[in-house]
């Protein structure tokens, strides 16, 4: 009898894996390793529709239990994986028990950044990752008048607009000139700045924060400026990490994630990696990249499974992503790093509209707000483009 196929992380690229193999044939055991408490579940609806209440549990799951036993995949939930012993093929759990492997699968995600900050630990701070967190969450929002989010990107923007509608006062918190900075243009991060201060949330651009205030509750934010800003929620959004720890353990090649290569694999036989915990080589845009989006999760956990089927399929997606504040939904399709020139189609004070961002006559990225058909179009158009590097290698 063969050894089972061992996915640790069951998240979204996890679940999408075991699916896969069945779907492929694989009809050997599988057995998908998580350390949370719950059927697995998406992420996204967390600082959206379920951090919002307007979204019930079973809807977040992205299967049923029903599916675990008619897919006759083995689901081992509170199960964390310690260690790995390639050499002997064999996993080891936090129970001591070990398991030994065919082929071993890494959708390990990333876990919320922690800054080294003065008052983090009080009570009243959290991060935004789990449901867990939304559980600790929701219960001091529902009481708390002032909330302050330290971080503009993406989840603390999104949780921004959450709490503005439940009416609280609302404070962002960004080191940076401008929210969301890492992945769009200015002029989408103006658009979203006004949006954001229309429904009333107070936006400090360009702050340190020197430390939380407060004995055992949080009640406040002191910043570089010498301004207090008062709390009785702050939400600690300042990025993710990939969670690693495994795979370095086990001499893993690592560099900004689980290094793979375009199949999915490690520096080691019969292990693979998908999802937000890896950095792959990304032939459309030349370089290595680490993505923290559904659409890798699910893409690249595809050719994972099909990878330890023995398929050669080459992993290199146009990236995309989106993004819900207030009634705006943010679609983003491609990376726009390295442009030197966007256009406009559409107005933005009409409130639909899609940005283009290129490099000389290249299409790199289409950022749309409000215009999903455009978004879907972007995407087709991107998936025809060149790889970047292409022309410059044959000139
Ligand atoms: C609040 C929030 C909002 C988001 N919004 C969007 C959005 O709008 N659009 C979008 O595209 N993406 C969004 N994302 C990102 C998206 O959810 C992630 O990219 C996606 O979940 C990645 O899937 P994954 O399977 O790689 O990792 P995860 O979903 O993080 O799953 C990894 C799992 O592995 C478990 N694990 C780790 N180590 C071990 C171990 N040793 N043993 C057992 N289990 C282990 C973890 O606990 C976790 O359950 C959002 C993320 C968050 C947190």
């Amino acid at each position: 009898m063969t050894d089972p196929i061992l996915i640790v992380g069951a998240g979204q690229a996890g679940i999408k894996a075991a699916e896969t193999l069945r779907l492929k044939g694989h009809d050997g055991d599988i057995i998908l390793f998580g350390d949370e408490a719950f059927l697995p579940y998406q992420r996204p609806p967390l600082s959206k529709a379920y951090l919002k209440g307007e979204m019930d549990e079973e809807r977040l799951f992205l299967r049923p239990q029903a599916y675990f036993e008619t897919a006759s995949v083995e689901l081992r939930a509170k199960t964390s994986v310690t260690s790995i012993d390639p050499a002997a093929r064999h996993i080891t759990l936090s129970n001591g028990t070990r398991l030994p492997y065919s082929s071993l699968l890494l959708a390990t995600g990333t876990r919320a950044r922690q800054i080294p900050l003065e008052g983090a630990t009080l009570d009243g701070v959290f991060s935004l990752r789990t449901m867990a967190d939304v559980a600790a969450i929701r219960e001091t929002l529902s009481k708390a008048e002032n909330v302050v989010i330290l971080g503009g990107g993406y989840i603390g923007m999104e949780f921004a607009a959450v709490a503005a509608g439940l009416g609280k006062t609302v404070t962002v918190i960004e080191a940076c000139r401008r929210v969301m900075e890492r992945s769009v243009a200015p002029e989408i991060s103006t658009y979203f700045q006004s949006l954001h201060r229309a429904h009333g949330v107070t936006l400090r651009l360009e702050q340190k924060v020197e430390r939380l205030t407060g004995e055992t509750t949080v009640t406040g934010v002191a910043l570089g400026d010498g301004t207090q800003v008062p709390a009785d929620l702050v939400l600690l959004a300042v990025g993710a990490v990939p969670v690693t720890r495994l795979a370095e353990s086990a001499g893993l090649a690592l560099g900004n994630g689980i290094t793979v290569d375009a199949y999915a694999r490690t520096s080691v036989p019969d292990i693979y990696a998908a999802g937000d915990c890896t950095e792959f080589p990304s032939r459309r845009y030349g370089r290595s990249i680490r993505l923290e989006s559904v659409q890798n999760a699910i893409d690249q956990a595809k050719i994972a499974a099909g990878s330890m089927l023995g398929e050669t399929t080459v992993y290199d997606p146009v990236p995309w992503f989106w993004s819900d504040q207030y009634d705006t939904k943010l679609q983003i399709a491609g990376l726009s790093s390295g442009y030197d020139r966007t256009e406009l189609e559409g107005a933005y004070d009409e409130g639909r509209f899609a940005l283009k961002y290129f490099l000389g006559d290249r299409l790199l990225a289409v950022d749309t707000v409000n215009a999903p058909r455009d978004h879907m179009m972007a995407r087709k158009a991107l998936a025809q483009t060149e790889p970047v590097g292409t022309r410059e290698a044959a000139a």
